[in-house]
């Protein structure tokens, strides 16, 4: 009995290790690279979602749910693009129409797309979410296309741990030069 517990307590270990490393490797690597890392290792995409839950699982509010109040305010007639989709929960809380992108289908309502490249027309949507997804080092690629597939005067919600921040004036500043004014922090 004790040495199942000892092993089950290492292996949990071992997989928040994995998550950790795989996380990591998501915010310092360009986008391509993410795609290619999760397609030549679908386990490792696996251990990445169920880390990930567990994680957001201990904080006292998960941003998605958060996103999700603000968005039922608004009307559902919005359509949305959730850029890192994960299991859709976004898609699955509103009624409005959301196209989902993931590098992984874990939903069958993901598209399958690097976030830096999205399959909509110019101008397709009102809202854009990154939620916690705001990853890789091409980040201005990634929010042009934010930028390309929203309407003039759309939405762009970012949820994104603090920490990640570096500079959070100088973010705020290269989002304007990409023509996205800050409406509410
Ligand atoms: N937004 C979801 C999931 C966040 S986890 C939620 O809040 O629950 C971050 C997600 O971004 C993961 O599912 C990961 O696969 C995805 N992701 C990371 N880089 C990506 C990329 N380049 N293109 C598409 N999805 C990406």
């Amino acid at each position: 009995g004790r040495s199942a517990a000892l092993r089950a307590r290492m292996e949990e270990r071992l997989l928040s290790a994995r998550f950790r490393y795989i996380n990591q490797q998501l915010y310092t690597s360009p986008s391509r690279e993410a795609a290619r890392l999760f397609r030549s290792d679908p386990q490792a995409f696996h251990i990445y979602h169920r880390g990930f839950a567990r994680q957001v699982g201990r904080w006292p509010e998960n941003p998605l749910h958060r996103i999700v109040r603000l968005l039922r305010r608004r009307p559902a007639s919005l359509v949305v693009a959730d850029f890192g989709c994960g299991d859709c929960t976004l898609a699955r809380s509103l009624r409005n129409k959301v196209h989902c992108f993931d590098l992984v289908p874990l939903s069958p309502l993901v598209t399958v797309c690097d976030m830096a490249q999205v399959p909509l027309a110019a101008e397709a949507v009102d809202v854009v979410v990154f939620c916690l997804a705001l990853m890789g080092t091409n980040l201005q690629e990634i929010l042009e296309e934010a930028n390309r597939v929203l309407k003039p005067g759309g939405t762009l919600l970012v949820a994104e741990v603090a920490s990640r921040f570096e500079d959070m004036r100088a973010f705020l500043s290269a989002m304007a030069l990409l023509g996205f004014k800050s409406v509410s922090k």
